[in-house]
């Protein structure tokens, strides 16, 4: 199959579809890759790494898109970007189409059979390409707060494992999912007190067995997480009902009520976030502050770390790219 790799076009997308070793690959599979040229520029690596690995290296987008049988990159399509999708043209990316008419409608003129990351089941249920970016978020969110805990950026001036004769911070973690786990073991690694916060026992139990003794597990009611966040220095926002929007676990009342300096991170921003007083913040500006307490509410924190995140999407990604380039989306499916 000839596969085409375009570069992103979206802003501050520096992430690309896939490295030289994904082409590699395909290309030890006896497929065929075209590849924007700078399209991995973002990530660290230049035109000549994918020629070296048998890659065709073309100058524009239209001639990816004129000439490949199937596109593979990371963010949805873009409005000029869904103009160069033709019929029979298979696209496999993140698209998000349910909150995105324009796009959707787009797609559907253009004739292309589009499967979108997101949507991509395993046989347990789970979701395998949301997975590896849930992984970085997680492992981000501490390292964040970390940060946002020192004085000069708002926070109480606390190191998250406190030194000999000094105690650790406390860190609440609500929702103990993929971002819950990856928050939770950062911030042990790094000698704070965690708590995770779940509403489902089985899961709780499993993290229980996990962490052994190093980690303290509570099951989720208000009167548990009310008392939790207001002992806490860190909070972590990880719930997430699937298809629905996260549940407000911190009330304003609870935020007004906490130590001045106390941060919380809400990764479940992206799907309107747990905390009330939460709003969406980007990397240039990450932060605010509600009564004294430090917000960061970034709904895109896998961007801040592109080299880490495409290769991990990657890794995903892969098998599934080897399986549609060399069955077809009708046998691989
Ligand atoms: P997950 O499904 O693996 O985990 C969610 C957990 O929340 C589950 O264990 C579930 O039992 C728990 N939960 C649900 N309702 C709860 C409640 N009322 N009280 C306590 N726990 C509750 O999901 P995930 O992959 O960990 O993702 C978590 C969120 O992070 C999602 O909204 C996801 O989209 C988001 N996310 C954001 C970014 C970002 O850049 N901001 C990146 C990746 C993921």
């Amino acid at each position: 199959m000839l596969i085409g790799i375009p570069k992103e076009i979206k802003v501050h997308e520096y992430r690309v579809g896939l490295t030289p070793a994904g082409v590699h690959e395909l290309i030890n599979q006896g497929h065929q890759v075209l590849v924007e040229q700078f399209a991995g520029m973002g990530v660290g690596y230049v035109d000549d790494d994918y020629a070296k690995v048998g890659a065709s290296v073309v100058g524009t987008a239209e001639e990816v898109y004129l000439n490949s049988e199937m596109i593979i990159k990371v963010k949805e399509p873009q409005p000029r970007e869904c103009n160069m999708l033709s019929e029979g043209q298979l696209l496999f990316a993140y698209l998000h189409l349910a909150a995105d008419q324009q796009q959707t409608e787009a797609l559907m003129r253009s004739g292309c059979t589009a499967l979108a990351f997101e949507t991509v089941t395993s046989p347990s249920g789970g979701l395998p390409l949301l997975a590896p970016m849930s992984e970085v978020a997680g492992r981000m969110s501490i390292q964040a707060g970390a940060h946002c805990l020192e004085k000069a950026q708002g926070g109480r001036g606390i190191l998250l494992g406190g030194v000999p004769g000094v105690l650790p911070a406390k860190v609440v973690v609500l929702g103990g999912g993929v971002v819950g786990e990856n928050a939770a073991r950062m911030a042990l690694g790094l000698g704070a007190q965690v708590t995770i916060i779940d509403r489902s026992i089985p899961r709780l139990k499993q993290l229980d067995a996990q962490f052994g003794g190093c980690l303290q597990t509570l099951y989720s009611t208000q009167d548990n997480i009310e008392n939790a966040v207001l002992a806490a220095d860190l909070i972590i926002g990880a719930v997430l009902i699937p298809g629905a929007a996260a549940p407000k676990l911190v009330t304003c009342d609870m935020v007004s009520a906490m130590k001045p300096g106390t941060v919380m991170v809400d990764v479940a921003i992206d799907q309107g976030g747990c905390f009330e007083t939460s709003r969406p913040t980007t990397h240039q500006e990450p932060v605010y502050e509600v009564d004294h307490v430090v917000h960061y509410c970034v709904a895109n924190m896998p961007g801040a770390v592109a080299r880490t995140s495409a290769l991990a999407l990657e890794n995903a990604t892969l098998p599934y790219v080897l399986a549609l380039a060399t069955k077809g989306w009708q046998q691989a499916l």
